[in-house]
């Protein structure tokens, strides 16, 4: 039966928008949609393919490694492929027993056979590279690209001090080629403090300067800067996870450990950054165990991630699974509730701190992100509103990691509707005076933020300087004084 047409514009409607958002993300580092978005999107491609088989062409995203080398940087052939590994989005439980079973399944097992040994890691949101040592020595960087061909990015990875330039080796069982697997990814308080400085240098007049997403594309963007200077100056961290092409193991098989948890014991051991938060695990219980012990450690992470990954511990075993297209069948990375998601603003409020300072905050369609249902989310100043050209009535992407406070990132200009609001004004919309206490509000030379000049005339800086003051006595007093202050400002009197 012919494939209707419409379903055939559906899908080649699809495979451009994919494309489009794929080029943004990877060959960019400036995504316009969350990543939950995007999923969408490209689950919904897949599922068209799956109905409809003759749709699946070559050159459809779903068939495909995404991410392409960029001018500039030497190209560099994998010897040993760097693949993605299968997303599990069901972010519940289900997600790891399904792939318990799968294995089971695969493996011929049956109920009476023992539990699988997974080696269970963090998945970190960052960007995965490739590190090669020759006789301990680092002599190449490269990322992934599409898999097959990465850019060299040596210079930029060298500026990392957590990668070392020589593998500490003593004993000796260092393999004289070994390629290192991991990810380079920028810390959250680097990230905050980072933007923080752009924010600076834009209001300065730098206005070539932006300030960044999320740490993923600051890493993404840092590791790709042509100029390693900048590059340098980025706050970059890196976990090793695996390995890529090795020669002449120094164990009795040459093959190097039995198990991939070993595999990362060795890593440790030469110097190289691993997570410590890995651990073997027996059969699905341990796998839902695991996700669970990490999803309620995820907000304190000095690190976004967007997941865990579970991988069958025994090497052997995993040969034996091998791979399905260009994934391997003996690992999954199984997913968290993303930290991005797209909400249409309200209208934008400004907030008055506790020394005066006035804060443009977005309210939104509530919107569950990060575990947690978000209706207010920061836009920090004034000039950060319209550099990101954010209106009422704009869908944006809006970010929640950690215990930092939501914020507005993006807006998704594709979505902006005609009856939009006018550009943020944040004088023309006070008319110049404090929303509280109508004193005029103020913007010192060289500074981001407007102040409300009122002082302790203000009840708003009034009632936060007292909470400031109760915060540093004993828990107990600052307990009692939050309520009193709040139960005082709150009735009025
Ligand atoms: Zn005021």
């Amino acid at each position: 039966m012919p494939t209707p047409p419409t379903v055939q514009a559906q899908a080649q409607a699809l495979r451009e928008l994919i494309e489009h958002h794929a080029r943004r993300y990877y060959a960019l580092d400036a995504p316009e949609i969350p990543d939950a978005e995007y999923d969408r999107l490209f689950r919904a491609l897949q599922d068209l393919e799956a109905a409809h088989p003759e749709l699946r062409t070559p050159d459809s995203p779903t068939q495909r490694v995404l991410g392409q080398a960029l001018q500039g940087f030497a190209p560099v052939a994998h010897a040993v492929p760097m693949l993605s590994i299968r997303t599990e989005t069901d972010t519940s439980d289900a997600g790891a027993l399904e792939f318990d079973a799968r294995i089971r399944r695969e493996l011929g097992l049956s109920v009476q056979d023992p539990p699988v040994r997974y080696s269970c890691e963090l998945k970190f949101d960052g960007l995965a590279i490739s590190l090669r040592y020759e006789q301990g020595v680092l002599v190449q960087a490269a990322t992934r690209g599409d898999g097959e061909t990465g850019e060299d990015v040596t210079q930029n990875i060298r500026t990392i001090r957590q990668i070392p330039l020589r593998l500490q080796s003593r004993d000796g069982t260092c393999p004289p080629l070994l390629e290192v697997r991991g990810e380079v990814y920028m810390r959250r308080d680097d990230f905050e403090a980072l933007n923080e400085r752009q924010r600076t240098l834009i209001a300065a007049g730098h206005r070539q300067e932006k300030t960044f997403v999320n740490p993923r594309n600051a890493a993404a963007g840092a590791v790709r800067q042509l100029d390693p200077a900048i590059a340098a100056r980025r706050p970059l961290s890196f976990f090793a996870y695996g390995l890529g092409q090795v020669q002449g193991w120094a164990d009795p098989t040459g093959q190097g450990p039995a198990t991939h948890s070993a595999v990362l014991q060795a890593l440790a051991s030469w110097g190289l950054p691993v997570d410590a938060h890995h651990r073997v695990v027996e059969g699905g219980a341990g796998l839902v165990a695991f996700h669970q012990d990490i999803e309620r450690l995820r907000d304190r992470l000095p690190f976004d991630i967007d997941g865990v990954v579970y991988k069958v511990d025994d090497r052997a075993t995993q040969d034996r699974l091998g791979f399905v297209t260009r994934e391997p069948r003996w690992a999954v990375a199984h997913k968290y509730p993303a930290q991005e998601q797209m909400t249409v603003l309200r209208a934008i409020d400004i907030q008055v701190g506790r020394t005066g300072k006035l804060t443009p905050v977005a309210k939104l369609e509530p919107v569950f992100v990060g575990g947690t249902t978000v209706s207010n989310a920061t836009l920090h100043n004034e000039e950060e509103a319209r550099r990101k050209d954010v209106r009422e009535g704009d869908t944006v992407i809006v970010r929640r990691a950690g215990d930092v406070i939501p914020e507005v990132v993006s807006v998704v200009l594709e979505r902006r509707p005609a009856s939009v609001g006018a550009p943020f004004d944040l004088v023309q919309r006070l008319s110049g005076r404090c929303p509280v206490c109508a004193s005029p509000i103020a913007r010192e030379e060289g500074e981001v933020d407007w102040r409300c000049t009122g002082g302790l005339y203000c009840p708003a800086q009034r009632k936060h300087a007292l909470l400031h003051f109760a915060s540093r006595r004993a828990v107990d007093i600052e307990a009692w004084a939050t309520r009193s202050w709040n139960s005082w400002w709150t009735s009025g009197s």
